[in-house]
Formats: structure tokens, sequence, C-alpha cells
């Protein structure tokens, strides 16, 4: 099931005439989590929609609503009129190079919150291991925690640190960062409770594909967070695994909606819901063009 914005384009086409008598929210809403989503508007899409692929102003490619490999939108989607979001944490997304990047939600991410985002291409990842106290994985296991246990498990894991910085002599740099770190967080004691989460990191990639990155030694040593039961609404959802795997861009939201509650204790008022701007108009496209075609399967069977 790629998204191959020709065919896809002509599949709504194709459908259009049906488009509106199709479109009744009833059956959609009742089973739509993206329905009451703080949206920008998405005029400029469905423009772009419209009127079909347009260049890349980076590498001239042909693209539709934005480059998958210079991560910007295309010339007809004009990047003003994409919204721009604060996140709380910084992300790095971590991709597998067998990837397509054309069907990859975290670049969505990256073209929402620029800022906040860096995406990987595997094995050239970040050293991690100084910076495990404020630093998570999130990634489904065995050892992985709730949002809600993250602060207790990486004091923990400062307190460790600065308790075994004396045994550590033979590592004087690592050594001396440990007590800087221990400073900052003595200070901000009151703080730290709930702000020493610093980036979340996550793995971009076909479930299949995803432990050989989960693997990597440079990973192992994170703390790794388990994300509430959510079921996903992906249109390319992968055959044979649970709807409750979730796809990049979902995973990447709801963890912040729940951080936001469970860590941050703030009300959640919709603050990162433009994150999934691409996505819900995507969805909504696909639901519909499918939704049209299985009227029409259903008519003549
Ligand atoms: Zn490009």
């Amino acid at each position: 099931m790629s998204l191959n914005p020709s065919v896809f384009l002509k599949e709504i086409e194709e459908n259009n005439s049906k488009f509106v008598e199709t479109n009744k929210t009833t059956s959609i809403a009742s089973e739509n989590p993206l329905q009451n989503l703080c949206l920008a508007s998405q005029e400029v899409l469905q423009k772009a929609q419209q009127s079909g692929r347009s260049k890349c102003l980076k590498c001239g490619g042909s693209r539709m609503f934005y480059c998958y490999t210079c991560y910007v939108p295309v010339e007809n989607v004009p990047i003003e009129q994409i919204p721009l979001v604060k996140l709380p944490l910084k992300i790095d997304i971590i991709k597998h190079p067998n990837e397509t990047d054309g069907k990859s939600t975290a670049i969505h991410a990256k073209l929402l919150a620029p800022e906040f985002v860096n995406i990987y291409t595997y094995p050239c990842i970040p050293e991690y291991e100084e910076k495990d106290h404020e630093v998570v994985l999130v990634f489904p296991g065995p050892q992985s925690i709730s949002i809600k246990d993250i602060s207790f498990h990486l004091q923990k894991r400062s307190q460790n640190k600065s308790r075994g910085q004396n045994d550590d002599l033979d590592k004087p740099s690592f050594k001396r960062k440990k007590i800087e770190d221990q400073e900052d967080y003595d200070l901000n004691d009151s703080m730290c409770k709930n702000a020493i989460l610093k980036k979340i990191i996550f793995i971009d990639s076909t479930w299949n594909q995803t432990n050989k990155i989960f693997s990597d030694e440079r990973l192992q040593g994170l703390l790794q967070v388990e994300l509430k039961t959510r079921k996903t609404c992906f249109w390319r959802h992968q055959k044979g695994k649970p709807d409750t795997f979730l796809s990049t861009i979902e995973a990447i939201y709801y963890f912040l909606v729940d951080y936001h509650t469970d860590v941050l204790k703030e009300k959640y008022k919709g603050q990162y819901d433009n994150l999934l701007f691409f996505y819900s108009f995507m969805y909504h496209l696909i639901k519909n063009a499918k939704c049209s075609g299985d009227k029409e399967t259903a008519k003549h069977t």
C-alpha cells in the first residue's frame, strides 16, 4: 500500500463525483481519532493536491506537498503557510537506510518542528552515553517504563552517576562532566523533578528492521519508554502487526500529549496537534478515496 501520488491522485479524481455523497461523516467520525484536532488551515494542501506535484526548490525533484529528501515543502506549498510547532523536548529520529523516504511520516515532524527535530540515518547516529540521564528511547519491550515514571528513573540514573564518580578515576573528562551535571542538578533541584528529560529518540523503520537498530550498543544503555496503548490510523499499516503499532508521527504526537499531562502536569490544549497537519490531511484523502472505492465495489457485489 504505497502512497504513489499519481495513482493516488488519479484515484481521488476518479472518485471525485462520489466524493461529496460518500463523505458522510457518521461512520467515519465514530472511528476517527483525528477528528477534533486544533489544526492550522489545510487550504494550502488542498490547493497543492488539486494542482498536483510541484518542484522542490532545493533539489529540483518533482514532489507532492514536500520533498522527502531535503525536508522542505515544495514550491506550491509556501513555507509560511505551514504551521510551526514548538516542542517541550528535542527529538532525534533514527531511520533505517533501506526505508523508503517517501513513505516515512518522520519527515512530517522535521517539516513542522524543524528547530526541535533531527533525523539520522543508521548507522550514523549520535553518541548518547554521557547524556543517558536526560535522554530516553521510545521503544516497547519488557524493560520499558511508562511516561509518568520517566523523571523518577532519570533522577535515579543521575544520582547513581554522581555517586559512582569516584570509581571512574580513569575517565577524567567524563568525571568532570558528571560533577557539572550534579551542580546543575542541585541548583535546580525542584525544577529537575519535572524537567530533567531533554531529548527523546524514536526509531523510524518498519517493525521488522527496527530490531537491528534497537540492538545497537549505543542505544542499549538508554532508558526505554513505552507509550500507552493507542490504535494507529496509518493507511500503510503493516500486515500482520497489531493496530497498536503506531506510525512515527503518531508515536511522537502521543508521546508529547502524555508528557504534557503526565510529566509537565499541564492541561493539554492542542499545543502539538499541528504535528498531524500533513498526516491528518493525507489520512482523510485516502480514507475518502477508499470509502468511495469500497462503495463502488459494494455496489457490484
Ligand atoms: Zn528536494
